[in-house]
């Protein structure tokens, strides 16, 4: 638990890497995008959610999201993986923490991420509950280096609430 007298801000790192396959719906940031191959995995595969949910969670000394959901779990197949976006928010909570900013990078060729970069602020923004200018996202590209997959880097800064 968080001292109550402890002013420190604490800082969170998230990294997330899925394979992108045919067959599967392309959602990053709980957004659609349009794009013929989607992330691999246990639950609907958003890279973006899974890093910034580490970020969070490891920004104020919990467990990883892979010990709290784990991907043998049944209840997380195909789960929606703003859940675990949730769960995390409310852990927050929980502790008296408040989310002052998150920063992203995703790393991904196809699709592009720069037409959906304000559409996804504006929906993580939404679920973490704080103004849309104080999550931000770039896309970058590795030029045909990034093998079908996207990766995303995450930071978030917590302070009290
Ligand atoms: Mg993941």
């Amino acid at each position: 638990m968080t001292h109550p007298s402890n002013p420190f801000p604490r800082i969170g790192l998230g990294w997330d890497t899925h394979q992108l396959a045919a067959g599967r719906a392309c959602v990053l940031g709980g957004v659609l995008l349009d794009s013929p191959l989607g992330p691999l995995g246990h639950s609907d595969g958003d890279a973006i959610l899974h890093a910034l949910t580490d970020a969070l969670l490891g920004a104020a000394g919990l467990d990883d999201i892979g010990t709290l959901f784990p991907d043998h779990s049944a209840a997380n197949k195909d789960r929606n993986s703003a859940e675990f976006l949730g769960a995390a928010m409310e852990k927050l909570g929980d502790q008296n923490l408040q989310l002052a900013s998150a920063d992203l990078v995703v790393i991904c060729d196809e699709p592009r991420i720069g037409p959906y970069r304000q559409s996804i602020r504006e929906n993580l923004s939404q679920l973490m509950n704080i103004p849309v200018d104080r999550v931000n996202l770039k896309g970058k590209s590795t030029e045909g280096g990034d093998d079908n997959r996207v990766t995303v880097q995450a930071v978030v800064l917590l302070v009290n609430a």
